[in-house]
């Protein structure tokens, strides 16, 4: 157990005349509130803010950082308050302290929303005090170090979030020593048999390399201090976790993961970084497309280095680093290495322009009001595979890996986003859905009538974009709703001798829009352009009865004639509402439980498509609807089935047995015997759902001589 004494020697070891005494006091003040408190491990309790207290100092952070450190389960385990705190510490400790006790109890287990709301507060406390964050990073590295004490079933838990959230989280800041062993002990209890196969190889790597390591450090530093270089040289490996998820993202074996040691070339200066990196390439060649410049295009989370791979002096692949000491620092401690010795809460210019991309999520979480989105997003920014792209005038931008122009041109402003028609990339044109690489140059080619399209959100990858695009396509569909349901109001109001733009003029319209439930006449109008309401149901509240009934007769009587006789089925919902006229694209009998779209007929309501028919593919995605079934519907539908089978004495029997079993109605058979002995059998049968049919056509696959069972479309 580390000491207090040890803490206040490295605060004033690395902060010289800072003002331990706040320190002190926190010590003090816990051991007094946690006193007679044990941990699982039968320490007393105070062992664990100590410890939080001492992973603090090693990432040098400020004494109130520190003294929050020591407090940070006072409120949360004693009877102690976050007044009193205040009070004793200072408000800047109480508001730190404050920020962990509100994380701790958040709940990550349940479900998706609730998870993505407490990844929403991480992110919100982050933005509000980094250290917040800091100390629970340290909090849970020191949890999970002793995570041996907890029951099976909670290991498995927290190994798990810290995986998906805090790894991440020290990752994004840059904290590369507590994400690495935040990951290495989550895998540990996650996956104990790959933990234990990869230690076991690295280490035997470690002992068979040691040699082969002291000889090329040694030729790197001969060859550098020949150019008069001041270096230092390491060999490090990677860590275990590292390269689990190597080789499962390149389903590869442990044996070809070739960078499992690396050699790190630390200078003094960044001109000597580059020097060293030409002498390096200058000796033994580097291989094509290794190269990445990190220093002048640092990552998100501030990480600088050049890295390359070189075919060594044994012909072997060397995979090497060069950076300065300072860029060495910050790749290990990250963020905190800018807060370092600093007190007070403001950043400095780098690090706050490092801390980009959790303002934009902050900023995007305001809008993103679906939890899965949100998710999506915080997915896709806590887990950094980004590419640095370029615009005309040279500016990089940073996208997330698969962004595509789209994403590019909203990064740049929505407007360009929403009138990009085309792009060039390195000069040459590329499809709109094309995905940026790192290096290159991305030009927006934009018209000012070109609207954004719905395909668009099927390959865009920023939240930006995607919002954007959604919002444009709202904003376009109530236009076109409210055009439509004018029109078809008109039509039947003109019928009943009505004057619509009159009655909303004067008011009267109101009352269909009351009774309806809808403020205004032009969200009443809309409705009946979306097909929510019928122009009928609207006409009703102006239009004396009798002659309406009569109306009303004819106008079912023409709307029949026009679906052909074929009369609306229920069992589809319109984004959840019911009231509109539903036709079953012929093309390919779309059943419930399939994935369906609509589209909108002029005046005759929808035409309902599976989601993978040509059709719908084909059609105009301004006209596309959203289509949900509904639950429970006693209808049929009809379905033609194809089944081949080897022709034998009673495989038909057979087969319209398991039908009938199966309570599937045959409407219609026909078979056809091959030449080659095959027999071809068709039938259309009635089915309820998809699922249904899929039951069907298993227990026909069942019988003896059948080859292939399938469902015929198109
Ligand atoms: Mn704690």
């Amino acid at each position: 157990m580390i000491r207090i004494t040890d803490i206040l020697d490295r605060i004033s070891a690395y902060h010289p005349g800072a003002d331990v005494e706040i320190v002190e006091r926190a010590y003090i003040y816990s051991a007094r509130m946690h006193e007679g408190q044990v941990r699982l491990s039968g320490e007393p309790y105070l062992s664990h803010p100590l410890e939080v207290a001492g992973l603090l100092t090693e990432l040098k952070l400020d004494t109130v950082s520190v003294a929050a450190g020591l407090l940070h389960d006072v409120p949360e385990d004693t009877k102690a308050s976050l007044e009193d705190i205040a009070e004793m510490f200072g408000s800047d400790v109480a508001h730190i302290v404050g920020g962990v006790t509100k994380l701790s109890r958040l709940p990550f287990r349940s479900s998706e929303a609730r998870q993505a709301e407490s990844i929403r507060k991480m992110i919100l406390a982050m933005a509000d005090d980094i250290r917040v964050i800091l100390i629970k990073l340290c909090d849970r590295l020191h949890n999970m170090r002793t995570l041996k004490y907890q029951t099976e079933d909670k290991q498995i838990r927290i190994a798990q979030e810290t995986l998906d959230i805090y790894a991440p989280i020290a990752n994004r800041l840059g904290i590369n020593w507590i994400k690495n062993e935040l990951e290495d002990i989550a895998f540990m209890y996650l996956f104990p048999h790959e933990y234990r196969e990869i230690a076991n190889k690295v280490t035997r790597k470690k002992e068979e390399q040691g040699e082969y390591v002291e000889k090329v450090k040694e030729i790197i530093l001969k060859r550098m201090a020949e150019a008069h270089i001041n270096c230092e040289v390491e060999g490090r490996h990677k860590h275990f976790y590292g390269i689990y998820h190597k080789m499962m993202v390149q389903q590869i074996k442990f044996e070809d993961v070739y960078d499992i040691l690396a050699f790190r070339i630390i200078c003094h200066t960044i001109p000597q970084c580059y020097e060293a990196l030409g002498l390096i390439h200058s000796f033994w060649k580097p291989i094509p497309k290794r190269f990445k410049d990190y220093i002048a295009m640092p990552k998100p989370n501030m990480y600088q280095s050049l890295h390359t791979t070189v075919i060594g002096p044994f012909r072997e692949r060397v995979e090497i680093q060069i950076r300065t000491k300072e860029m060495d620092r910050v790749a290990r401690n990250g963020i905190a290495a800018h807060w370092q010795y600093k007190e007070g809460k403001t950043f400095d210019e780098k690090t706050s322009q490092a801390f980009t991309w959790l303002r934009k999520l902050v900023k995007e979480q305001e809008y993103l009001k679906d939890p899965d989105e949100f998710m999506e997003t915080v997915r896709i920014e806590l887990f950094p595979d980004e590419v640095y792209v370029f615009t005309p005038r040279g500016d990089v931008l940073t996208l997330p890996k698969g962004a595509t122009p789209v994403d590019f041109a909203y990064a740049i402003h929505s407007e360009v986003g929403n009138q990009c028609l085309g792009a060039k990339v390195d000069g040459r044109i590329v499809p709109l859905k094309y995905q940026l690489k790192t290096g290159e140059m991305v030009e927006i080619i934009t018209s000012p009538h070109h609207k954004p399209s719905k395909d668009w959100l099927s390959f865009v990858k920023t939240a930006k974009a995607r919002s954007r695009i959604r919002q444009h396509i709202k904003t376009t569909e109530r236009k076109r709703s409210l055009t439509l349901g004018h029109d078809m109001c008109e039509k039947i109001f003109r019928k009943h001798n009505l004057n619509l733009a009159k009655l909303v003029k004067s008011g009267e319209i109101q009352k269909a829009c009351t009774e309806l439930g809808y403020k205004t006449a032009d969200d009443l109008i809309a409705a009946v352009g979306y097909g929510k309401v019928t122009p009928l149901q609207v006409v009703r509240y102006f239009a004396p009865r009798s002659e309406l009934k009569e109306k009303r007769e004819t106008i079912v009587e023409k709307l029949k004639q026009r679906i052909r006789g074929k009369k609306p089925k229920p069992g589809i919902l319109v984004k959840g509402l019911d009231g509109i006229l539903i036709r079953y694209g012929k093309c390919c009998n779309p059943l419930p439980g399939d994935p369906v779209v609509g589209y909108i007929t002029r005046g005759q309501g929808v035409t309902v498509h599976r989601t993978t028919c040509p059709h719908a593919l084909s059609m105009d995605p301004a006209r596309r609807i959203e289509l949900e079934w509904a639950p429970d519907t006693d209808e049929v539908y009809p379905v033609r089935i194809h089944v081949l089978g080897h022709d034998r004495i009673g495989l038909l029997a057979n087969i319209t047995a398991a039908l009938s079993e199966t309570e599937a109605n045959i409407l219609e058979a026909s078979v056809n015997t091959r030449a080659d002995k095959r027999a071809d059998c068709y039938f259309t049968i009635s089915v309820v759902d998809a699922k249904h049919l899929e039951k069907i056509m298993k227990s026909v696959k069942k019988i003896k001589n059948v080859i292939k069972v399938s469902r015929i479309t198109g």
